[in-house]
């Protein structure tokens, strides 16, 4: 009987797994670590924003961004919740699109695909890192302890390079350059960013909801809003990650990157110089800091005085209309040069991989190598935040899936 090999038990190999198990075939599935699905553990939180109801090709970044759009055409959004369906996951979609497990938690999507491909007979060899493919006319995958022979096929589910302590590396691309495929320079995603000062960190912990300007080469270049979070070594927060993938691109470009905070996008530059002046005049002996103290957390309070030479100790009589222009543009469009990202470590995802030039969009079947597979996001292929990448994930394993059978 014809065996087909996994590389990977994340999000992308269990579904491939799954569906070609289902069809009765021989499958074996190789992990490196000793769980399956660690990903899929942490993901949203522990709650797994396990894909999303509105999938388009806008929501994703690829050198060849047509290329999901088979992929997600063929195991949409409603596919995917017939298959979970079919096996008791039953999902909760939010307003916004992004669809969640009713049972909230991470751990019950990992253990439901795990044990549905374990009753379907897949065979796990996890603590098992495959270190080489061989290919001559079949397939052989080396590993530390032994070599596994016989495969008709191979699919490389491998993921990236993000989240290292949860099996992120780049053995994907390894793989793949040996059977002469290209890849595209992989970057962190949805990832941290560092800044060029030390000012952050006298604000650490501290999390308001903003608006964030992107500029590269001092242009505007995106716009997000949301959580802001200050840490020890830069910014962090949902409006921070949402930008973190044009930032990366262009930092690995070598291009100026800054961000604009707006701390309090409600209200506008004006208004508030109106309000310091009005409560300076009201409140004469208060010190500028508990003029700001009633509109930002303390921590952002101070250090933003300090950081345009204003002393928080400056006594409310002393403020005048200049100084109050001064504070509330700071507010509005407070500017932080952005040096690096916090790096694959603590990235949810990368972006480049495996080029998709080089893979048949409508199976996911190597252009390189017959019978050799690559799904999830060892491709070149990068979801926003939103639960497009565990959709992406579920689709293009579904994909390798159905050219397998079809090709036995
Ligand atoms: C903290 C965090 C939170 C996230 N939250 C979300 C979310 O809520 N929604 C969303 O859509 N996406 C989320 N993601 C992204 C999502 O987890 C990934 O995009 C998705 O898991 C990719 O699936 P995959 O199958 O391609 O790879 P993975 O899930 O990474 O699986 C690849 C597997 O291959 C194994 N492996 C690698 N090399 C070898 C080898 N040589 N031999 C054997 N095994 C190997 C790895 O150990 C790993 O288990 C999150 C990611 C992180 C890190």
């Amino acid at each position: 009987m014809n065996k087909i090999a996994i590389i990977g038990a994340g999000a992308s190999g269990l579904m491939c797994a799954i569906i070609c198990a289902k069809a009765s075939l021989k499958v074996e599935i190789f992990e490196q670590n000793d769980k399956c699905a660690k990903k899929i553990l942490v993901s949203g939180n522990g709650r797994c924003n396990i894909s999303n109801k509105n999938l388009s090709s806008n929501d994703y970044f690829s050198n060849n961004p047509s290329f999901v759009a088979f992929a997600l055409n063929s195991f949409g959004f409603k596919d995917f919740e017939e298959f979970t369906t079919s096996i008791g996951l039953l999902l909760n979609v939010k307003e916004d699109g992004r669809a969640y497990p009713q049972s909230n938690e991470a751990k019950s999507v990992a253990m439901l695909l795990v044990e549905y491909a374990k009753n379907l007979g897949v065979i796990f060899h996890t603590n098992t890192k495959v270190l080489d493919i061989e290919y001559n006319d079949l397939f052989s995958l080396i590993t530390q302890k032994t070599i596994y022979t016989n495969f008709h096929s191979v699919v490389v589910a491998t993921g990236s390079q993000a989240a290292s302590h949860l099996g992120g590396c780049d053995d994907g691309y390894i793989f793949a350059k040996k059977f002469s495929h290209n890849i595209i320079p992989p970057y962190p995603s949805l990832v941290q960013l560092h800044l060029n000062s030390n000012i952050h960190s006298k604000m650490s912990g501290t999390k308001i909801e903003g608006e964030v300007t992107l500029l590269i080469n001092h242009k505007q270049d995106m716009i997000t809003k949301g959580d802001i979070l200050f840490t020890s070594y830069g910014v962090s927060g949902f409006a921070i990650l949402d930008i973190s993938q044009r930032a990366s691109v262009a930092l690995m470009n070598y291009e100026n990157v800054d961000l604009s905070i707006n701390l309090l996008p409600n209200f506008s530059s004006q208004k508030l110089s109106s309000h310091i002046i009005k409560l300076s005049a009201l409140h004469k002996e208060f010190t500028l800091l508990d003029i700001l103290i009633g509109i930002l957390p303390i921590k952002i309070a101070n250090t933003l005085l300090t950081s345009i030479d204003i002393s928080p100790k400056l006594l409310a009589k002393n403020v005048n209309t200049k100084l109050s222009k001064k504070i509330a543009n700071s507010i509005v469009n407070w500017r932080f040069e952005v040096v690096n990202t916090h790096g694959f470590r603590h990235a949810e995802v990368s972006g480049g991989g495996v080029d998709t030039n080089e893979i048949n969009s409508k199976t996911m079947e190597s252009l390189k190598q017959k019978n050799l597979y690559f799904c999830g996001e060892v491709v070149d292929v990068l979801g926003r935040r939103g639960g497009f990448n565990f959709a992406y994930a579920w689709a293009s394993g579904h994909l390798c899936a159905s050219k397998i059978l079809r090709s036995l």
